[in-house]
């Protein structure tokens, strides 16, 4: 209870108003309700022939105030039977019943209405905060949790939420109005026979409490199976290619199915549970009328307990009307369990401590590199082994320095700690002598641009993905940037030119085209720091020559760094680094490390260069 009040409070109060005018509009359809169904009784009356016509019309007053309005009441009827006979009077009587009816659930229906902003909001800012805080976390959060389990969250969570919310603030602001206003009509007709109902109604209360119990725990293993489906969705549509290749269709689907299976076990045992709410409490409500039937029937034929036969009708039909907020409640009973087991697990993501803190005040560095990147003394590991281990390097102003070394051997990772994607254990990356970690992330990271092994590129026209780290990028700046990348005649071969979309990650494009892209981009940013991460490992020697050209120009002037696995294309860098296992063990020119016939010679004599 506590935990969903303290949901209430983090996400509703943006919809304070909303919820004014939907208790408001409760209120209002609760009273007509009462005042709509109290015209039983004369209509009772009239038919059974139960009243004596009543002469004399009581002055108000808030002592007796039922006995008071039941009598001028009669008064009224008594008049028009008179004037018009009975069977009119019944007909009037009906229409105004109608018409009180068309009233009551004209409020009822404002006040749901009114609670449809208030439901869509909700959603609405707990998928922006979580978008944002995705694009706020760290890369390291993202190599734990996967992202089908993440769009898992996003969706199927986030609708249990919208589900569980509703209910509980129909639990709280519309329920509880119904229930006052009926049981104070119900004390008002007869507080003896209420005194009753109150005794029985605590019993069926906790019976339908029982049932939800279990329901929680249930529930979260039904969302973390959704995420595992998603997982693999996210997974097979990534690894399409892969799975035609090797004729696995039959595998996947299989692995498919036997998840689909499990998650269809276990949602039908929630889905079952929750079936049982509605029967149940119809079954309990049933029950409970004919207790008090028996009850207040044996009242009046005894002729104890002041109350008529239409009153008792009157009371019955409240009392109906009560099981109904009940009922909801026990609906809340079952859907906020599963609506905060679904919020723990968006808050899993939405409460991630940030471990990449920004600096409280930030030195700012650049937008020019001024003397030289240095890594001193690094040490950095993903979790249990060292990575990178007392890297020592000094990348000065317009040089070019290579690292190379088998696959796995840190070089992406080492390339990834100076626009800070992660933080080193211990040691100092400094730009210009300030530790990365005391600027700030948007100051630290303008000034670098990015070529990887994959282009990364979105769905979007070939204008946008040139523009996208730069605003207000005129047309011709960015056809300057896509000539310089040998991108331009290609782009313009196109249906739409520089407005082509490229599909998604550029489907539509061969891998060199996409990798001139990207280039393109980087060309626009005009950074001073360039990291080239295998920028053309991917592609093939055609494709490469004319990349390879356009990252030449790229270089030039700038202070690169350059992760390459063909060696040919970094001989002439200022300096190679030879990353083994962690560890810079050769570092030199080309012709030195030649001359040093260790791992670089070994690379080199493998790939059989010069
Ligand atoms: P390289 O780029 O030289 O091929 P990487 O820097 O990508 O090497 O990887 C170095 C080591 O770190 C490898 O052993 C790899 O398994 C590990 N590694 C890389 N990225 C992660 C990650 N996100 N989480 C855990 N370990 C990682
Ligand atoms: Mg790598």
């Amino acid at each position: 209870m506590k935990e969903f009040l303290s949901v209430l409070r983090r996400f509703v109060p943006p919809y304070k108003k909303y919820l004014i005018a939907s208790v408001a509009f409760n209120i209002l359809s609760a009273v007509l309700n009462v005042f709509s169904f109290a015209l039983i009784i004369p209509i009772l009356q009239i038919l059974f022939k139960l009243q004596e016509p009543v002469d004399i019309l009581l002055p108000w007053s808030w002592d007796n105030l039922t006995e008071v309005a039941g009598n001028n009441l009669n008064y009224f009827v008594s008049r028009l039977i008179e004037s018009h006979g009975a069977s009119t009077t019944l007909l009037l009587l009906g229409l105004f019943l109608a018409f009180m009816t068309l009233l009551k659930t004209g409020g009822y229906f404002l006040s749901s209405a009114t609670m449809i902003p208030i439901r869509t909001g909700v959603v609405r800012d707990i998928r922006v905060q979580l978008y944002n805080k995705l694009l706020s976390l760290p890369m390291g959060f993202f190599s734990e949790e996967r992202k089908g389990d993440i769009i898992a969250r996003m969706s199927g969570d986030v609708n249990e939420i919208e589900n569980s919310i509703m209910s509980s603030l129909d639990m709280l602001f519309k329920n509880p109005i119904l229930i006052i206003v009926y049981f104070g009509t119900l004390i008002g007709i007869s507080w003896q026979l209420t005194l009753f109902t109150i005794l029985v109604l605590p019993l069926m209360g906790w019976f339908m409490g029982v049932v939800g119990k279990m329901l929680k725990r249930k529930s979260l293993m039904a969302q973390a199976l959704w995420s595992d489906l998603m997982a693999q969705l996210e997974e097979t549509l990534g690894g399409l290619r892969i799975i035609k290749a090797f004729v696995a269709e039959g595998k996947m689907s299989e692995r498919f199915l036997s998840k689909n299976n499990e998650y269809r076990n276990t949602i039908n045992k929630v889905n079952t549970r929750q079936q049982m709410a509605h029967p149940m409490s119809e079954f309990l409500g049933t029950v409970l009328i004919v207790i008090v039937l028996w009850f207040g029937g044996s009242l009046i034929l005894s002729g104890a307990g002041g109350i008529t036969a239409p009153s008792f009708i009157f009371y019955l039909t409240i009392l109906y009307s009560i099981i109904n907020p009940l009922k909801d409640f026990s609906k809340a009973g079952y859907n906020i369990p599963k609506g905060l087991a679904s919020m723990e697990r968006v808050d899993k993501i939405l409460q991630a401590e940030n471990t990449m803190k920004e600096a409280t005040h930030p030195i700012s560095v650049g937008p020019q590199l001024k003397e030289q990147i240095e890594l001193k003394n690094v040490w950095f590991r993903y979790d249990n082994q060292w990575v990178l281990q007392n890297i020592n390097l000094i990348i000065p102003r317009g040089k070019t320095i290579a690292l190379v070394g088998q696959s796995g051997s840190g070089k992406s990772t080492l390339a990834d700690l100076i626009p800070r994607y992660h933080d080193v254990q211990e040691g100092e990356v400094l730009i210009d002598g300030v530790n990365v970690r005391d600027t700030s992330l948007r100051n630290l990271r303008s000034m670098m641009g990015n070529v990887n092994q994959e282009a990364i590129l979105f769905n979007d026209t070939f204008f946008n993905n040139i523009a996208f780290g730069v605003e207000n990028a005129t047309r011709e700046q960015v056809v300057e940037a896509a000539k310089i990348a040998n991108a331009h005649e290609f782009i313009m071969a196109t249906e739409n030119g520089y407005d082509t979309m490229i599909g998604d990650r550029g489907g539509k494009l061969s891998g060199g085209q996409r990798q001139r892209i990207s280039i393109a981009r980087a060309i626009l940013k005009n950074p001073p720091i360039l990291i080239l991460d295998e920028a053309t490992s991917a592609l093939d020697t055609e494709s490469e020559r004319m990349v390879q050209d356009a990252l030449d120009k790229l270089m030039r002037e700038r202070t690169t760094i350059a992760i390459a696995h063909r060696l040919s294309t970094i001989r002439h860098a200022d300096e190679i680094c030879v990353l083994h296992e962690g560890k810079i063990v050769e570092r030199g020119r080309h012709e030195e490390l030649l001359a040093l016939n260790g791992h670089y010679k070994h690379l080199c004599d493998m790939q059989q260069v010069g």
